[in-house]
Order: structure tokens, then C-alpha cells, then sequence
């Protein structure tokens, strides 16, 4: 029976190879290092779900006892339009379309993402670090790339030699010939091959930046990706265990990333051990991509009438390497499952601090031993009394962490405890505990009726009140007719308004969700 409560081992796929590994830290402090936003507008839905996810990483690893450091960046500086290694910087373009300054648009922005990822629960990261402080440092780490021989100047700035790195586009896993010169339509002046990066882009003559800096290579600013191995490295360490992104980075931000690094450290071992990339959330079977016009925000989803948890407990219902699509009956039904959840649990109330396996079985009342491994021996030869029910949701809860952060089968471990009959109101406390040490969901204080937030229909327009009206009545029609697709048809519709149309005796009444 204790055997069981040692805990998994840690299992997480590596991007690096494609597959499941154990999780082993080289240090007393795992380096953690997750790509953070440009910040030049606001974040949209999709965006926000990298961080969620290094948010369950971190909260995983805490549960397992392995203390981390968290390093997110925020890139203020030298991220070009469309990712590219030419051409005007994004904050920049927002400065002069915005009528402020790059400084003014990069801290509210900023500000913004901060405000909500706090709204989503996640943990702040132990340094936000701003690209444009670094420049310094980005500076040094490209002289000794172009003292090693591993770059060449252009009147465009400097480039990193790719057919210098042996290992370059392992990651993306990609036929180097193919990515050295197929993959990408950017034309530079000069460019050896295709896959070549700018480390340093020079002004253009005749234009002025307006975040410029003096380097050997001319007045301008640094490359997109240096700024990443140079912030990770100087906060972390030169190596360190894990970097998270989305899974866009993986094919070149990631690769570059790497190829600059290993060239950097010339030491023969890997730069990170670890490479965590989640999927994207698809809106209309589409990427959510500021490109692509859409810029679907959380506050938007707030103003609808959606916590924010719901959009959090959307997230964890499917896992990071999952594709996940993002709709209005997706979105009703976390928000249904949250206020279940809550109505559910607030009466429990106040549970107790279950952050780590240890502590879960210390609080069920068996020992555990300084590693925090329970101590074999059967219970009823020790004379220990404790809640066996509670223990295998506990073990149940640590396996599904275990698995490459299986969030869906851990939300589904903790919706049997919440029914089982069997489980006494103690060790249920430590199962919901522990359950939202790993999920933060907020079950410790969020408020059944702030998750029940309806939109006043004092808010619609007279035209959008109309329009309702008109389909409540031609839906009651087509029911007369007995013509049920046709009256299925106007309730996806007036879904797709936020409209909930309820069937009484005396007729259908509705409300805004
Ligand atoms: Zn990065």
C-alpha cells in the first residue's frame, strides 16, 4: 500500500527528440526559462496560454519537491514585423501608430499582460527581465560569436553562420539542406543561407531608430533571438534544465536560440537539457494570430461574462500538447464545470496547504521521511488510522501530474472524489487541496457568485435586443411546425449572441450569459 505514495517518477516530453523522458535536475534549483511577450500590443487568448502552461510546470515541480527558478522575458526591443531578420520594430511601429513612446507603449502593455496573468491565477516569475536592459550584454556575447568565427557583417547588420553549427535545426527536426534554404521567403542582400540570423541589425542609411545602439557593427539594435540566450544565460546560469514556449518557437526562434548558445559555450554539451513547447488554441479551426486580424482578449471574455478561472479551467481541460479549440459552447461549458466546481467545494472550506506530495501524505497521517517518500510498512501494523479512500486520489492526483502534466485525467481524479461516498470529509479537504495546489483554480476563495456573472441585458443595443427577439419568436414557430432542425439551427445562433434560451410551460424565457 505505501509503496504506492513514493510518487511517480516525473515524466516529460522533450521537443528535443520527440519523446517522453524522465525529469532529473543537474541542480538544487531547476532554471526555468519561458519566452515571454513582444509587447507592443495587447495579448490575445491564445497567447496567454504559454504561460498557463510554465505555470502547471512549475506548480508540478513544487508538488514533486524540486525547487525552480522561473525567468519570463519581455521583449521591448528588436523584434522585427512578421519575425524577420529586416525592417521596422514592432514596438516602434506601435509608437508612432499610437502616438506615444516606444517607453509608454511597452510599459502599458506590459502592465496589461501582468494584470492578466494575475486575473488567470499564474504565479509571477522570479525575474521579468526587459530585453532593451540587456543590450550591453547582447552585445559582448555576439563579439565572441564573431571572435569564434561563427558570423560575418553585411551592410544589414551581423549574421550568425548556421552552416557553422553542426547541430543546427535538431530541435525543429528538419532536413538542415530544407531549412538552410527553402523555408523561409525573407530575401536579405548578402545572405549566405536562408536560415541565417541576424545577431545585430544595423540602421538602415538615411533612417534614424529610435531605440538605437552604438556596437561594432554600427548604431541599431540587437536580433530578436539573442536577446533570449542572452537574458536565460546571464539569470540562470550558462546551462540550466528547462525552456517553455509556444510551439510556433519551436521550428526557429528555439533553433536559432540554440545555434547561437551552443556556439557561444563551445563546451560539447547541450545548452538546455529540456525544451517544453504547448500547442495552440484554434479559434474557427484557425490559429488566434494577431496576423491574422483576430485579437480576442481575455477582457473580452470577462466582459461576456466569463471568469477568468473558466478560461484557466478551459485550458487544463485539455492537455498543453493539445491542439484545442476555442468556441462559445467550449467556453460555456468551463464556466458551467466552474461554477459546479465551486459550488461544490466552497462549503469544505478551509482546506488545508497541500503545495507537495510530502505534505499530502504527512497530512493524511502517515510518515514520511526527510525526502518526503512515504515509509514502507503496512498502516495496521503501525497502528496508523488513515483515510486509504483520500491516499488513492492522492496517488491518483500525483500520477496524472507525473505524466507529462496530464491535467484533464487530474480534473477527472478530482470530479470522482468530490462523488465518492466513501471518502471521509477530512481526507476529501486534502484531496481538493492538493488537487488545486496543481490546478489553481482558486478553490480556496473564489466566490460561487462571482463566478456567476451575467451580462445586464440593459447592456444590448436596441438593434442587438431586435434581433434576439425576432429569433426567440422564429424559433417558437419552427417548434410549432415540429421543424426541429430549423429551430436547433436559430439556437446556435442566438448561442453565438451569448444567448441562453430556457423552455418553461409558459413559453421560453432567455438571458445573456
Ligand atoms: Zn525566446
Amino acid at each position: 500500500m505505501l509503496a504506492r505514495v513514493t510518487g511517480h517518477q516525473l515524466r516529460l516530453f522533450n521537443s528535443l527528440g520527440r519523446r517522453i523522458e524522465n525529469f532529473a535536475p543537474s541542480a538544487d534549483v531547476v532554471g526555468l526559462y519561458s519566452c515571454g511577450p513582444t509587447v507592443y500590443s495587447y495579448q490575445h487568448l491564445g497567447n496567454m496560454r504559454p504561460y498557463v502552461f510554465a505555470d502547471t510546470l512549475r506548480r508540478a515541480l513544487r508538488w514533486k519537491g524540486i525547487p525552480a527558478r522561473h525567468v519570463v522575458n519581455i521583449t521591448d526591443v528588436g523584434h522585427a514585423v512578421a519575425d524577420s531578420d529586416t525592417g521596422e520594430d514592432k514596438l516602434e511601429v506601435a509608437a508612432v501608430k499610437e502616438r506615444r513612446s516606444v517607453e509608454e507603449i511597452a510599459e502599458f502593455y506590459t502592465q496589461d499582460w501582468l494584470d492578466a496573468l494575475a486575473a488567470l491565477n499564474v504565479q509571477s516569475a522570479d525575474v521579468y527581465p526587459r530585453a532593451s536592459t540587456y543590450v550591453e550584454q547582447m552585445i559582448e556575447f555576439a563579439k565572441r560569436l564573431e571572435d569564434k568565427g561563427y558570423t560575418y557583417q553585411l551592410p544589414s547588420g551581423l549574421y550568425f553562420d548556421t552552416s557553422k553549427s553542426p547541430g543546427y535545426g535538431t530541435l525543429a527536426m528538419m532536413d538542415i539542406e530544407g531549412q538552410r534554404e527553402g523555408n523561409r521567403v525573407e530575401i536579405v542582400e548578402g545572405r549566405k543561407h536562408k536560415s541565417d540570423f541576424a545577431l545585430w541589425r544595423a540602421e538602415e542609411p538615411g533612417v534614424r531608430r529610435i531605440m538605437r545602439w552604438n556596437s561594432p557593427w554600427g548604431w541599431g539594435a540587437p536580433g530578436w533571438h539573442l536577446e533570449c540566450s542572452v537574458m536565460s544565460m546571464t539569470l540562470l546560469g550558462d546551462h540550466f534544465d528547462i525552456h517553455t514556449g509556444g510551439i510556433d518557437h519551436r521550428e526557429l526562434h528555439h533553433v536559432n536560440e540554440i545555434a547561437q548558445s551552443e556556439a557561444y559555450l563551445d563546451d560539447g554539451q547541450p545548452w538546455v537539457r529540456y525544451w517544453l513547447h504547448n500547442e495552440f488554441i484554434l479559434l474557427d479551426a484557425q490559429k488566434i494570430a494577431k496576423s491574422a486580424g483576430h485579437t480576442l482578449r481575455l477582457a473580452d471574455l470577462v466582459e461576456s461574462g466569463y471568469h477568468p478561472m473558466a478560461y484557466r479551467l478551459f485550458l487544463l481541460g485539455g492537455h498543453y500538447r493539445s491542439q484545442l479549440d476555442f468556441t462559445t459552447a467550449a467556453m460555456d461549458a468551463a464556466q458551467a464545470t466552474l461554477r459546479r466546481l465551486v459550488a461544490r467545494v466552497a462549503p469544505l472550506r478551509p482546506f488545508p496547504r497541500v503545495d507537495t506530495l510530502a505534505a499530502a501524505v504527512s497530512l493524511l497521517g502517515i510518515p514520511v521521511d526527510a525526502t518526503g517518500a512515504a515509509i514502507g510498512g503496512d498502516a495496521a501494523a503501525r497502528g496508523a488510522t488513515y483515510d486509504e479512500t483520500a491516499l488513492a486520489y492522492i496517488e491518483a492526483i500525483d500520477a496524472a501530474i507525473a505524466n507529462d502534466l496530464a491535467t484533464p485525467k487530474l480534473l477527472a481524479t478530482l470530479q470522482d472524489a468530490l462523488r465518492d461516498p466513501d471518502i471521509t470529509p477530512d481526507g476529501l479537504k486534502v484531496v481538493v487541496g492538493a488537487a488545486d495546489a496543481l490546478l489553481g483554480l482558486r478553490f480556496d476563495d473564489l466566490e460561487p457568485a462571482e463566478v456567476d456573472q451575467r451580462r445586464p441585458t440593459a447592456d444590448l443595443s436596441p438593434e442587438e435586443l431586435a434581433t434576439i427577439e425576432r429569433l426567440i419568436a422564429e424559433r417558437t414557430q419552427a417548434r410549432k411546425e415540429k421543424n426541429w432542425a430549423r429551430a436547433d439551427e436559430i439556437r446556435d445562433e442566438l448561442d453565438a449572441l451569448g444567448v441562453q434560451v430556457t423552455d418553461t410551460g409558459s413559453g421560453p424565457t432567455w438571458q445573456l450569459r
